[in-house]
């Protein structure tokens, strides 16, 4: 085993070395401009880019010609939200999303908000999920898109995606979804769920950072989007730069892999998820599963250990490279906001440990990190009054506490 194990595979993945081999003749030998038209060399790094595009369409469900290549989600999502905002401002200036977002959502929002436009945050239920009725109810004749993920980041939660789409296209509505954890996870297909823009990424299905790709639909009905970044027109004008080759390569390869391997992939990950899940509760008490307990990733794992403080349980843990739910602010430990938004106390949020599983993670880590986490909170609820008297049976919310001053 290799210390620390890597259970934090929603934040980034390893390049599959069947990806990096597809990808190295593109730094070297096929190193041409995908843009020159006059030589062998542009039209080599073409034709690989062209084949690269089909892979990842295909996984879709979209044609090519819908695909354009990004620097990763964070710049399609951008380009997805301030793009369609900017194309559309004439029809109408209100947005609909949920507040679990990635943050390239939320802060894509927000700068919209301070050009004027309007955007109505849903609510989601206690496991995350935005109800396709809300989206129904917020859509006014202002509204221009309805912006929800696929799978949360944190807490691995699953929205209905396919009803969300339903209502969008009965009221004429576009609609985008960041697909980023979902892709290469669970079956995403745009045509059967009314997608109208998908954003995805190469680094988190094993590909190369740095790279991405936006879906926009070309048919039924046909997306426009004001582009972001200007010159030279590449990528039909939505997304002009140079494009970045082996990055691409990588990208189409890591979905070429992800639609070959998916069924049994993700039937492996949610076998070692149950078995982390079980194996921590069959030793433990009072820990709380933050997220959905059916529709959610099958790689997602995310706890909460009543009685114990969340900074002595990272520390505790080292050996297992897992993420918290407190976010370090400059000055101090923010609970996250995903957990806050779907009603986890402060308390617990931050003794939320989000554990993402993936293409490489074994059997025997999976052991390795059950006895970790077990071990670990038995010693600091040893060392905890709170979790004695709650074992004793008082009732800890009626207790009268007082401070000595
Ligand atoms: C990682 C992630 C992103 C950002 O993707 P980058 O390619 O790193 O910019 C966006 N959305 C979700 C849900 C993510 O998990």
């Amino acid at each position: 085993m290799k210390f620390p194990i890597y259970l934090d595979y929603h934040a980034t993945t390893p390049v599959d070395p069947e990806v990096l081999k597809a990808m190295m003749p593109y730094f070297t030998e096929v190193f041409g401009n995908a843009a020159s038209r006059n030589h062998e060399y542009g039209w080599t790094a073409e034709a690989a880019i062209e084949n690269a595009r089909a892979q990842v369409a295909s996984l879709i469900g979209a044609v090519d010609k819908e695909i354009i290549f990004t620097s990763g989600a964070t710049e399609s999502d951008n380009l997805a939200l301030v793009g369609v905002a900017e194309m559309y401002r004439e029809k109408g200036n209100h947005i609909i999303t949920s507040p679990i977002e990635h943050k390239a959502i939320l802060d894509a929002c927000q700068f919209l908000e301070s050009k004027g436009f309007e955007i109505t945050y849903l609510p989601v239920d206690s496991y995350g999920r935005v109800s396709p009725e809300d989206v129904r109810a917020a859509i006014t004749p202002k509204t221009i898109l309805v912006s929800v993920m696929f799978a949360n980041n944190e807490i691995g939660t699953l929205n209905p995606i396919e009803a969300i789409g339903k209502v969008c296209k009965e009221k004429g509505v576009l609609f985008h979804t960041d697909a980023v954890q979902a892709i290469g996870k669970i079956p995403v297909d745009v045509q059967k769920m009314g997608i109208d823009l998908l954003s995805l990424s190469a680094h988190k299905i094993y590909g190369p950072k740095g790279i991405g790709a936006l879906y926009i639909r070309r048919k039924n009905p046909r997306v426009r989007l004001s582009p972001m970044i200007h010159g030279g027109g590449h990528e039909r004008g939505m997304r002009s730069g140079t494009l970045n080759v082996p990055g691409i390569i990588g990208l189409g390869k890591a979905m070429e892999i992800s639609g070959r391997t998916m069924v049994e992939e993700s039937a492996r990950l949610n076998r070692l998820r149950e078995k982390l899940w079980d194996g921590i509760r069959a030793k433990l008490d009072e820990v709380y599963l933050n997220g959905h307990p059916t529709e959610r990733l099958p790689n997602n794992l995310n706890v909460s250990f009543a009685y114990v403080e969340g900074e002595s349980l990272m520390m505790g843990m080292k050996e297992l490279a897992v993420s918290s739910g407190s976010a370090c602010t400059s000055s101090s430990l923010e609970p996250s906001y995903v957990l806050k938004k779907i009603g986890v106390g402060e308390d617990l949020a931050h003794t939320s440990i989000r554990f993402g599983l993936g293409r490489f993670t074994t059997d025997e880590e999976i052991d390795y990190a059950i006895e970790k986490v077990v071990s670990t909170v038995t010693k600091l609820r040893e060392l905890s009054p709170l979790y004695e008297m709650a074992k004793e049976g008082v009732d800890l919310k009626n207790v009268q506490w007082t401070a000595n001053h």
